[in-house]
């Protein structure tokens, strides 16, 4: 088996997840976005307000915000 199998990135957790010092927010206003599932399946965050999101599997970076120790 000389081929390689390239599994979609929905599998590989490579970006850390909500809560685990980071928070997840909207790059455009910063609030903190609502996970959903889009119609192929996969998942995405979307932000209500600025009526924009983005795929789960390709977050941009700014829209992880470390998580402030208060
Ligand atoms: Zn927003």
């Amino acid at each position: 088996m000389s081929r390689k199998i390239r599994n979609s990135q929905k599998e590989v957790d490579s970006y850390p997840s909500s809560g685990r010092g980071f928070v997840h927010v909207c790059p455009h206003c910063g609030r903190s976005m609502e996970l959903c599932d889009t119609r192929d399946g996969d998942q995405a965050y979307f932000c209500h307000v600025c009526q924009k999101g983005h795929r789960a599997g390709s977050p941009p970076l700014l829209a992880f915000r470390p998580e402030e120790a208060s």
